[in-house]
């Protein structure tokens, strides 16, 4: 096997004229910013890499996003944790870009900088719809059964509230086919799991007993996998249907559980009708058939936009040294193997567009010493959250995770929890002491 020095092109990278080596920020530790210095390392072996994320943990949605009871899709993290254990990429978490350091900062520390910040929002619904009936996201309830300490059902007035009985999931995509699955199961098909507990609890006290997802394509359209389909109908005691057709024969005398797939319903409003919520849909292709559906909950598995603080903090920045990476390129977010594809696209334009400079002289995370905020999670102290998270599981879960900032703060505190700035080498810092 060839080592990533044989591999990398012939033409070095411009060098800087100290032969300091370039320096790239990458905003975002999830795979998109993770393949990307990956991919960057590949091309430049002897690059810098600092990846910031504003949570204190790295990974991203392969952390709070892919489902809890799906381990063998999470485990993608290893490969990142190599990436990170190789000198000169460096994880400075709980670093948020915008508001902890300000994107400015990065250009003048850095010869480039990746833009890979995902997409933090739900899509809305954008129709007729009560502002007080109960619709939450599908992200934010998966994030909430990962225990992402952000999670806004978390954090809403009184905590996290049961959904009820009956709920309505709209959208047929692999995120729809997740939250139907994780609300259908019991205790026993969490084993090995690392689901929040807590928040299943209190989101489904007694099994959801009817789901009802919507989807407003034909069938053939619908965008989630054939095997998710086949995941969720097979679960012991979960009776699926779809457009009325029993998936796996006739049901069970008494299922659990019953998910009633239709499409071609295009919902027209929701509405709060006795304490519930009413969805009205009309059948496309003939909007004088309308149909009404009453549940506790909806959900909405729509897709994801940018948060309205990503959109503040990146949306017009255009510099020929700043580039994008997974939702902040597409508009959408993507699956992990189409933003592998991405980034090392992405990649590639960085390293075309260093080989193209003049060496400047940047000095990445050392230039930035004294503006990080005290708090930063070094991926030694991420390593040490992981081992607590680990340790504290009961002998049915793979892990437990905390579920507040403070939690895993504590959790990556000791000696080194800091990230250890490298120290400016004589070259870095001109006749005035300062950093250049
Ligand atoms: C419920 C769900 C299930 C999924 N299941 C699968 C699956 O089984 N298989 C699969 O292939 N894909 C799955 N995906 C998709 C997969 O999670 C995404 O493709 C992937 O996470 C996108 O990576 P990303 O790095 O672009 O974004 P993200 O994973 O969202 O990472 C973005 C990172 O940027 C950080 N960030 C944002 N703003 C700032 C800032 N200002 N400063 C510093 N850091 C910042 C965030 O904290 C975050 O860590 C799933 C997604 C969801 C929502």
């Amino acid at each position: 096997m060839r080592t990533p020095a044989e591999t990398a092109p012939n033409r070095p990278a411009a060098a800087v004229d100290n032969g300091l080596p370039l320096q790239v920020a990458v905003i975002g530790a999830g795979p998109s910013g993770c393949y990307a210095a990956q991919a960057l390392r590949k091309g430049q072996p002897d690059i810098e890499i600092a990846v910031f994320d504003a949570l204190p943990t790295p990974f991203g949605l392969v952390r709070y996003g892919i489902a809890p009871d799906h381990q063998g899709a999470k485990a993608v993290s290893r490969q990142f944790e190599r990436l990170f254990g190789q000198p000169g990429v460096e994880f400075v978490g709980n670093v948020s870009v915008g508001t902890d350091v300000s994107l400015e900062a990065l250009l003048e520390n850095f010869h480039a900088v990746v833009l890979a910040t995902g997409l933090g929002t739900d899509r809305r619904l954008g129709i007729d719809q009560d502002p007080d009936a109960r619709v939450i996201g599908a992200g934010d309830l998966i994030r909430l059964l990962n225990s992402d300490p952000d999670a806004r059902l978390r954090h809403r007035h009184g905590g996290p509230e049961s959904l009820g009985s009956e709920v309505v999931i709209l959208g047929t995509g692999n995120v729809s086919a997740d939250v139907a699955r994780l609300l259908s199961k019991s205790d026993l098909d969490f084993i090995a799991s690392d689901v929040d507990d807590d928040a299943l609890r209190a989101v489904a006290p007694n099994p959801v007993r009817t789901i009802h997802i919507l989807g407003r394509c034909e069938p053939h359209a619908a965008k989630w996998d054939a095997s998710m389909v086949k995941e969720l109908a097979e679960i012991v005691g979960v009776h699926l249907s779809v457009d009325g057709v029993p998936l796996l024969g006739e049901p069970a005398a008494s299922p659990r559980t019953t998910v009633s797939v239709r499409f071609q319903h295009v919902p027209i409003s929701v509405r709060r009708l006795d304490g519930r919520v009413r969805v009205t849909t009309r059948r496309a292709g003939d909007s004088a058939l309308v149909d009404h559906l009453d549940a506790d909950t909806v959900i909405t598995a729509l897709g994801f936009d940018p948060s309205p603080a990503q959109s503040a903090q990146f949306g017009g920045v255009e510099a020929s040294n700043v580039f994008r990476v997974g939702g902040p390129a597409t508009g959408r977010l993507g699956n992990l193997a189409e933003n592998r594809k991405l980034a090392a696209d992405a990649a590639k334009g960085v390293l075309e567009f260093l080989r193209g400079q003049e060496p400047l002289h940047r000095t990445g995370l050392v230039g930035l010493r004294d503006r990080l905020p005290a708090s930063v999670v070094s991926f030694e102290a991420w390593q040490r959250i992981d081992g607590a998270e680990v340790r504290r599981a009961r002998p049915d879960r793979c892990r437990t995770k905390f579920t507040t900032r403070d939690e895993l703060l504590a959790a990556a505190a000791g000696s080194g929890a800091l990230v250890s700035i490298p120290t400016a080498t004589p070259e870095a810092i001109d006749t005035t002491g300062e950093v250049k």
